[in-house]
């Protein structure tokens, strides 16, 4: 057992979602509670029994007066580790129906015409987030974790963050997270990303999923990713994928079930065809059913021998029908199943069998069984559990085709079934009439092979999977806390500081004491950081020293005011106390090179819209902070590797910084610079230096072990003993420091 399993057991976790796993409704005036049996309640209610753990969500009720809400929590409590959050109308139309519903629902399957953008649903949305998050308070203990589902709670770990640091809180979406360019549609995209950011772990159902929440992290945001980890606030989030199973034993036991088989035979009986279809879904505007329709439509039109053949069972279950598009959907299906039955019918034979119902679990899966070909043709699905049910009760017989659409989130597992594009009706058609022709050994092997996935990695090894990575990000977090300059940290620094009587502060300037920006010129200091630099260097205790990569011209434009000592083009120049000028750092340097590497970053310039050159006086420098980050990224490795060969056996080398390359005399570095300073280190008693990039690491690197040295930003490997997450962080040091002074 890994230190991360035990931890799995020891730790209670307090599961919350929109639902609870019960729902409460009142009979005659006595509490009926029945559980839920969506495939999230069915996976995780074995694992909340398990660990005794609490389960917080809305119990499906109006709260009534004091006494009922009492007696519902008390019963929810006691009999099932449940604890109620009690909604009133209003907030369950604007929070339930509205913003979730209407705006984050339909925008995140990519359905961005039906969105609407209500500023009264987004504060109703935020305020019963907080009421979660408030519940949540009244019960966590420390060392509990939590763990939030789904898009109606994503500013939930943010808030939850904010009241309680130290908790080790996991977030699952189980829709689709669209790309960056659907999700910036939405009005209050950074609240949303920040909120979700709250957590420690954030799960996905795929890996494009994940992709396309580190992309809006970074795009939307600036928040770059290392490894599937975002840095902000001073903490790692690790995003990562986890495809969600279902209870597949349960399934395919049942449908093995002797009470299950006699009603497949009942239906095989009544329907009098060779093969049944079967498609199950929730009436929503993502499962595709208009076109599926028309797609069978097609198929009946182009295959005339499959006609009383057949018969479509189409198990439609009601959904949401208290929104307007919901029921204008309902109307399209309504119109088109009997459009085609009254084309195709004859007295004897109908080809759909349409139920707008919810079925007893046995009865569904009698269905599942009896089924030849399952079409399952979401335009767009987070998971689709149904696809997966069905496999699992077809593991036995191995009879059962499947049509499965490429946008379902399940098609990245079930790559043997046949896939579709489900806007494409030609290809759907065609899909089926070949679902219902492939050999029985083909389906058979396609679906064993399926199912045996389906098996392995059910809901409970899911389950076990997330909170098992949860536990692991938290004993990470634990050793990140080292690393990251916390207040507890800061506090030692600024004691030594207090007590120092000789001290060197070494501080890059673009991305650790200025953000960066999308030109350089833009980067100018403000007068608050020209005052902070004064003051600290004016303290006659101090040294502090610029080491920065541009020129000196820029350098002596912007901070001669301010007394610091300077070094430029990360190493080359050096503007040392009492001296008149700049001086070079190395003798010898020669710039002929320049004529021949000019052209080759000029060429990388032009195919790279929003990069440019720089000239320095020994060095040149291609910038690309301003080109489409993925773009600029892949550009600078192409670069990195034509310049490889063409330097190679020169006495020139390539130094990457943050969103520059810059190519300049071997041995010119920003460390040997440091040396200046360093080279008699016995004289200081406090030695700060601190930098975003790789040409600071060799300032990092000749620090004596004393030395507080910062990494503004994260990346996995640094020479620096502390990351600060900002430019703002930082400042607000030197802020304090200058403090200690006075
Ligand atoms: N389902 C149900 N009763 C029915 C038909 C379906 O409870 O009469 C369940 C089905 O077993 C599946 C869920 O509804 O677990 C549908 O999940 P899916 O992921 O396919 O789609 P969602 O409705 O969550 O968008």
């Amino acid at each position: 057992m890994t230190d991360s399993e035990h931890n799995l057991h020891d730790k209670r976790v307090i599961i919350v979602s929109n639902r609870l796993p019960v729902s409460v409704s009142r009979k005659r005036g006595s509490l009926k509670i029945f559980p839920s049996v969506g495939g999230l309640a069915t996976g995780l209610s074995s694992f909340h029994k398990q660990q005794n753990g609490l389960w917080v969500g809305w119990p499906g009720i109006k709260p009534g007066n004091q006494k009922s809400k009492s007696e519902i929590e008390n019963i929810l409590r006691s009999d099932y580790n449940c604890l109620p959050v009690f909604l009133s109308d209003t907030e369950l139309k604007k929070y339930y129906y509205g913003f979730s519903n209407r705006t984050l629902w339909p925008l995140f399957h990519y359905f961005s015409t039906y969105c609407t953008y209500d500023p009264s649903e987004w504060e109703t949305y935020k305020h019963v987030n907080q009421i979660f998050c408030d519940r949540i308070l009244e019960v966590i203990k420390p060392g509990d974790m939590v763990w939030v589902h789904d898009y109606h709670l994503l500013l939930l770990p943010g808030m939850l963050r904010r009241e309680t640091p130290d908790t080790t809180i996991g977030f699952f979406l189980h829709i689709p997270f669209p790309s960056m360019e659907i999700f910036r549609h939405l009005p209050w995209r950074e609240k949303i990303l920040r909120g979700m950011l709250g957590a420690d772990l954030i799960g996905f159902h795929t890996y494009d999923y994940t992709r396309h929440f580190l992309s809006c992290c970074l795009r939307i945001l600036g928040l770059e990713q290392v490894y599937g980890q975002v840095i902000t606030d001073n903490r790692m989030v690790k995003v990562d994928t986890f495809p969600m199973g279902i209870d597949a034993d349960k399934f395919s036991e049942t449908a093995k079930s002797p009470k299950v088989e006699k009603k497949v035979k009942r239906l095989q009986k009544k329907l009098q065809t060779e093969k049944i279809i079967l498609s199950v879904d929730r009436l929503d505007f993502t499962k595709g059913i208009p076109e599926r329709l028309r797609a069978f439509e097609l198929f009946l039109e182009r295959h005339p021998y499959w006609h009383k053949k057949i018969t479509y069972v189409f198990l439609c279950v009601p959904s949401r029908s208290k929104v307007q598009e919901y029921r204008l959907l309902k109307k399209e299906i309504d119109e088109l199943v009997g459009r085609i039955n009254g084309r195709f019918d004859t007295p004897e034979w109908q080809p759909i069998l349409y139920m707008y119902r919810s079925l007893p679990f046995e009865e569904l899966i009698s269905l599942y069984s009896a089924a030849d070909l399952a079409l399952v043709t979401p335009l767009r699905d987070g998971m689709n559990l149904v696809a997966k049910e069905y496999l699992a009760c077809q593991c036995e017989s191995g009879k059962g085709a499947l049509v499965l659409s490429e946008t379902a989130g399940s098609a990245a597992e079930l790559g043997e079934a046949i896939i579709v594009n489900p806007n494409d009706i030609e290809m759907t058609a065609d899909a089926i009439a070949r679902g219902l022709s492939v050999p029985e050994k083909e389906v058979k092997n396609s679906v064993c092979h399926m199912a045996g996935r389906i098996k392995e990695y059910n809901v409970f090894r899911w389950t076990e999977d997330f909170i098992n990575h949860l536990a692991e990000t938290e004993e990470k977090q634990e050793l990140n806390r080292q690393y990251f300059l916390t207040d507890k940290h800061q506090q030692t620094l600024k004691d030594n500081y207090e007590k120092a009587s000789r001290r060197l502060l070494m501080l890059d300037y673009d991305g650790t004491l200025v953000y960066l920006e999308k030109r350089p010129e833009l980067a100018q200091p403000d007068p608050e950081l020209l005052d902070l630099l004064t003051k600290l260097q004016e303290d006659p205790k101090n040294s502090v020293v610029i080491v920065s990569g541009r020129d000196k011209e820029c350098l002596s434009r912007w901070l001669n005011d301010t007394g610091v000592e300077m070094v430029a083009e990360h190493g080359t120049w050096m503007q040392v106390k009492n001296a008149e000028t700049w001086q070079l750092s190395t003798a010898g340097l020669t710039d002929d090179w320049k004529k021949n590497i000019y052209p080759i970053l000029r060429t990388f310039s032009v195919r790279t819209p929003g990069s440019f050159v720089e000239e320095k006086a020994f060095a040149l420098a291609w910038h690309y902070r301003k080109a489409d980050p993925a773009l600029g990224d892949l550009r600078s490795k192409e670069l990195m590797d034509a310049l490889h060969d063409i330097l190679a056996g020169t006495d020139l080398q390539i130094l990457q910084g943050n969103k520059v390359l810059e190519i300049k005399p071997m041995g010119v570095n920003k460390g040997n610079a440091a040396l200046h300073w360093l080279g008699d280190e016995q004289q200081w008693d406090f030695i700060m230096a601190a930098g975003d990039d790789w040409t600071d690491e060799d300032i990092f690197a000749v620090l004596p072990e004393k030395a507080w040295s910062i990494k503004v930003g994260f990346v996995p490997f640094t020479r620096a003993r502390y990351f600060l997450e900002s430019p703002e962080k930082l400042k607000n040091i030197l802020r304090s420091l200058i403090a200690v002074n006075q």
